[in-house]
């Protein structure tokens, strides 16, 4: 498959448009986009050319395309492998040994299929940790689907007997093919395929390793995307080898800064709330993956209280078990009611974190996350009149609290048009599900 064809001009016509925009203004009509940005956001658009698509958005609501601030495309085919353990556990008898014997075929294979299922189900843009190895593989799937995605290398370079020797690598070895996929992708495909150092955890890296991705990344102005407090074991262990919690650990390193984003944060200390928010690092919220590894509850309003930045993810598919952004709209906006009461988190807000949230966490504010004029055309349009959706009494609602993956009907990327009808153009269907059959069952033979 090649990369789309430029749609030169992109008309989303007749739809709700839920803009995002800083008055959350409603409106309808058309969203127009040329040579991939967006030109007009509601009422009749006249297309300028002779030769421009139009798809139609009747009974849709059409809005900024999700952005999951945390995901493992490396993991998808180990969906439904993992389930019912916590987080060593999952991660030493499954999960790290699953990606010690990922080979680049089986990488192509996961990638392509989270790719495909990400935005088939609405979500344009993602932040993907990768895994260790293979990582051209991941970007070439990235780049051939027409998906958004800023990615890294999972850096692990300590010592740790637990981590299968496959996954170990030295310091240096790690820096410098973080520094070569940098130099290879960062900016690819007209800027839609970015570079992010990924160091794992505090606990998969070396002091050292840890302040030179520091350094490296302030130096040359990519993000950092790493994970954090999740779980009481992993933050044991950090205070066993620290003498400290793991915020306090990344700051004194050097990492963090609104140029970072951590996924989990499910038990900070006030200490650690403290740095975050004078840091300006963002935290991904990722619930079911918290819910389903019985990590705990990420306190959303608190933290949002405190003037952190909050993005979704659904993590991997090992751990959730889809990459579906709208489940986990409607559980970070649901999750919280009981212990903050029914406004913590309203259907505005949450829409808002799914889109808005995530492309702050990105960097990507001042591109993506709303529909305005100037800004790149990452469009999707959900059809809100199954039976699940009906009747839409107010869109915020439909969006975050009714619809779903299969509710969206049609997708664009920087102007592309990816998904028509549901249907994904960039990559065959029937070749994904075999090729990613194929290898989970060599895998794990
Ligand atoms: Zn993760």
């Amino acid at each position: 498959m090649t990369e789309p064809a430029r749609d030169d001009e992109l008309v989303f016509r007749g739809g709700t448009i839920l803009t995002i925009d800083p008055q959350h203004r409603v409106v309808t009509g058309d969203v127009a986009c040329v040579g991939g940005a967006i030109v007009q956001v509601g009422g009749d658009y006249t297309p300028r050319s002779r030769d421009y698509a139009i798809v139609d958005c009747a009974g849709c609501i059409v809005m900024p395309g999700l952005v999951q601030a945390h995901v493992h495309t490396c993991q998808t085919l180990a969906r439904g492998r993992a389930d019912d353990m916590e987080l060593l556990d999952w991660l030493r008898t499954v999960v790290w040994p699953y990606e010690a014997a990922l080979d680049e075929p089986a990488l192509t294979a996961s990638a392509e299929l989270a790719c495909a299922e990400l935005l088939l189900g609405g979500t344009t843009a993602i932040l993907d940790m990768g895994t260790v190895h293979h990582t051209d593989a991941v970007f070439a799937a990235a780049e051939r689907s027409g998906i958004r995605a800023t990615i890294g290398k999972a850096m692990m370079d300590a010592p740790d007997p637990q981590i299968p020797r496959g996954l170990r690598e030295s310091t240096r070895a790690s820096l410098d093919e973080s520094a070569r996929l940098l130099a290879r992708w960062h900016g690819a495909a007209a800027g839609r395929l970015r570079y992010a150092y990924a160091p794992r955890f505090v606990l998969s890296c070396t002091d050292e390793l840890l302040r030179e991705v520091g350094d490296a990344a302030r130096a040359r102005g990519v993000r950092i995307h790493t994970h954090a407090s999740e779980n009481h074991g992993e933050i044991a262990l950090v205070r066993q080898r620290f003498g400290k919690d793991n915020i306090l650990v990344l700051d004194e390193l050097g990492l963090l800064g609104d140029h970072c984003c951590i996924a989990h944060c499910v038990h900070l200390s006030d200490d650690e709330r403290r740095v975050l928010a004078a840091r300006g690092a963002h935290v991904c919220h990722c619930p079911s993956s918290n819910l389903k590894l019985a990590s705990g509850i990420c306190p959303v309003p608190e933290l949002i209280a405190a003037g952190i930045a909050v993005a979704l993810g659904a993590d991997g598919a090992p751990c959730n078990n889809n990459l579906d952004g709208f489940r986990e709209l409607r559980l970070a906006a649901m999750l919280h009611k009981p212990r903050f009461g029914p406004r913590a988190l309203p259907a505005p807000e949450a829409v808002r974190m799914a889109t808005l949230g995530g492309a702050s966490a990105l960097g990507l504010a001042d591109q993506i996350g709303s529909l305005e004029v100037g800004k790149r055309g990452d469009v999707i349009a959900v059809d809100v009149t199954a039976l699940h959706t009906v009747p839409t009494a107010s869109p915020w609602s439909a969006i975050a609290y009714a619809a779903g993956a299969s509710d969206v009907r049609h997708v664009a990327v920087d102007g592309h048009l990816l998904v028509v009808d549901r249907s994904l153009r960039t990559l065959e269907l029937a070749r994904v599900r075999d090729q990613a059959r194929t290898a989970a069952t060599r895998l794990f033979r």
